[in-house]
């Protein structure tokens, strides 16, 4: 599940972030309107949820909501507007916002509203992925290969799920790095490589045919012959 917060309080974003990654969401942040409906025009579908403050630079919230929706944008938004902005309840509603929460809210209030607006219906959640001899359960986090079960951690699953939606695709690192983990790459020059490895050697090792191929100076690829 990925989220996108659009909030200009520094403070309450990190905040934000920690937690909500600390449930196992994957966090996106933008710090102003302008940004935030960029991204969200630019990355909608990989987007689980939007949570958008009401106040904010360059263009508010209610604003880039009422955008998105003119644009054909489905994703679920939460709103947070501060105490004393209550008189714009109708005008959040208007712009086509799913939700609101009065800052300040508890974690907890908000995890609850959270899991609210991303409950889909459970036709559109496909519960596998198939790719060659790789099945991937996204309900138990579970992978079978050749239907062998492999140990995955959260990270390599991730990264695993990112390849088998992608396959016989080219995927640079930076996509990875960016979508995979909401991490600055600089900081963790060798994390990737080494993910990498260890997914490689949990699915292809002792294989004839290995699936996850390195692309020389560009990414990797999740090759079906
Ligand atoms: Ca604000």
């Amino acid at each position: 599940m990925r989220i996108l917060i659009v909030e200009d309080e520094q403070k309450l974003a990190d905040l934000l972030r920690r937690g909500l990654k600390g449930e196992g969401y994957i966090v996106d942040h933008a710090a102003d309107g302008e940004v935030g409906q960029n991204k969200i025009e630019l990355n909608h579908a990989d987007y689980d949820l939007i949570i958008l403050d009401l106040m904010l630079p360059k263009k508010p919230g209610y604003e880039v909501c009422r955008n998105i929706r003119e644009a054909g944008i489905k994703t679920p938004v939460l709103i947070l507007t501060a105490r004393g902005e209550t008189e714009s309840k109708v005008l959040l509603l208007n712009s086509g916002a799913d939700d609101y929460m009065i800052k300040p809210f508890h974690f907890s209030e908000l995890f609850a509203r959270i899991m609210a607006l991303t409950r889909r219906p459970a036709e559109l959640l496909k519960s596998e992925l198939k790719v060659a001899d790789l099945l991937l359960d996204l309900n138990t986090k579970k992978l079978f290969r050749d239907g062998k079960e492999i140990e995955l951690t959260l990270k390599e699953f991730r990264l695993l799920e990112y390849f088998m939606r992608r396959p016989n695709t080219v995927i640079e690192r930076v996509n990875l790095t960016d979508n995979v983990w909401d991490i600055n790459y600089d900081n963790f020059t060798n994390a990737l490589e080494v993910y990498i490895f260890r997914l490689r050697e949990k699915i292809d090792k002792g294989r004839k045919h290995g699936l996850l191929e390195t692309v020389r100076g560009v990414g990797y690829k999740l090759k079906i012959s």
